[in-house]
C-alpha cells in the first residue's frame, strides 16, 4: 500500500484507515480515469475529508499549471507535485466530516443501483461470494462490481496487472495491508498481491473496479475467474 506523501496538519480521520494514493488522486484530478474508478473515488471522498483536501490541492495544481501555461515536465512525479503543494501559502482545509463506518450507501454508488442493496439481484459466483455487475464490459477491460461476501470467506490470493480499487460499503475484511472497514479504500497496483479474508462479524459489501483482470495465484482461482469475473 502506497503511503500518502501529504501529511495533514490535523491528522487523518481516525475512522478511515486506508486512503487513495497520490498517483490516484492526481489521475482523478486530471480526469484520466474511467467511470468505475471515478465512482469508487467519489464514494471515498464522500466520507474522507483527508482525501478531499488532497484532491482539492491536486485540482489547484492542475488548474494553475493550465492557466499559467506552464510546461509540465514529464519527469515530475506525483510525489513531487504534492510536495510542491505543501509549500503553497494557503491551503483550504475542509473541516466537514461525514459519517463513516455506517451502513449508508454513498450517492455516487446509490444512483447506479436499481434498489436497496438487500434487494439486488445478486448472483452466486463462488461459495460465500455473490456479485452484482455494474456494467457489462468485457472482462479483459476490467471489472466494475458490487460484491457481497459472507463472514469468514477467504478470497483467492491474487495480484494485479494494473490498478485495483476496492471501496468497503459495509462490514470489513483483512489482508496483509491491515483491516479495511466501511469507508476505507484499498488502492492497489501491480506491485501488490493480497488475499482478503472477510471478518466474522457481518456480511461485507465491497465495490470493486479494476483496469484489467487480476492474476490469481492458485489453479482454483484461475478456474473460478471466468465465473467471478474479476
Ligand atoms: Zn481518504
Amino acid at each position: 500500500m502506497k503511503q500518502s506523501n501529504l501529511q495533514h496538519k490535523h491528522g487523518v480521520d481516525s475512522a478511515i484507515s486506508h486512503h487513495l494514493s497520490d498517483e490516484t488522486i492526481l489521475d482523478y484530478a486530471t480526469g484520466s480515469l474511467g467511470k468505475p474508478m471515478e465512482t469508487l473515488i467519489a464514494c471515498h471522498l464522500t466520507v474522507c475529508w483527508y482525501c478531499r483536501d488532497r484532491n482539492a490541492l491536486a485540482d489547484d495544481i492542475g488548474g494553475e499549471l493550465l492557466t499559467e501555461q506552464k510546461a509540465v515536465r514529464p519527469s515530475l512525479s506525483a510525489q513531487q507535485l504534492l510536495s510542491a503543494a505543501r509549500t503553497r501559502p494557503e491551503i483550504v482545509v475542509s473541516k466537514q466530516r461525514s459519517e463513516s463506518g455506517d451502513a449508508s450507501v454513498p450517492c455516487a454508488l446509490g444512483r447506479l443501483l436499481p434498489g436497496p442493496i438487500e434487494s439486488l439481484d445478486w448472483r452466486l459466483v463462488a461459495p460465500g461470494v455473490k456479485q452484482f455487475p455494474l456494467n457489462d464490459q468485457p472482462r479483459k477491460e476490467g471489472a466494475f462490481k458490487l460484491l457481497r461476501l459472507e463472514p469468514g470467506v477467504t478470497l483467492s490470493q491474487h495480484s494485479h496487472t494494473d490498478r485495483e480499487l476496492t471501496y468497503v460499503v459495509r462490514g470489513s475484511y483483512q489482508d496483509k495491508f491491515g483491516q479495511f472497514k466501511a469507508g476505507d479504500i484499498a488502492d492497489l497496483d501491480d506491485h501488490h498481491d493480497h488475499q482478503p479474508v472477510v471478518d466474522e462479524a457481518e456480511v461485507c459489501i465491497a465495490l470493486i473496479a479494476t483496469d484489467a483482470p487480476v492474476k490469481y495465484r492458485s489453479v482454483l482461482g484461475k478456474i473460478m475467474q471466468p465465473f467471478v469475473g474479476i
